[in-house]
């Protein structure tokens, strides 16, 4: 897959803007098998930035999961080891995966 929305975009000439977003959250879907990275539900998927956008995060494959809507807005701006490590799935080996 690609690393960023821009690059399916220019990838494919007759992509608009929001078809290269829409598709590239079907990637980062399909990736994490179309789970939330959290929960594990399957439920409202959104794409949630590992490291938070206001942390300076990138809109990047490399930093983007698959999250529910309920652990997307629970986890906010919150670190994502601080933010996990308080969730009843918590996770050892999942929380590796995150780094
Ligand atoms: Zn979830």
């Amino acid at each position: 897959m690609l690393e960023a929305p821009a690059d399916y975009r220019f990838n494919l000439l007759a992509m608009t803007s929001s078809d290269a977003k829409r598709l590239f959250k079907q990637q980062i879907i399909e990736r994490d098998n179309g789970q939330c990275r959290y929960c594990g539900c399957t439920k409202n998927l959104t794409l949630d930035h590992i490291r938070p956008k206001s942390k300076g995060g990138r809109y990047e494959a490399s930093n983007l999961v698959a999250a529910c809507r309920r652990c997307n807005q629970s986890k906010g701006s919150n670190d994502v080891f601080d933010w996990f490590l308080a969730q009843p799935f918590f996770n050892q080996d999942l929380l590796q995966s995150f780094t």
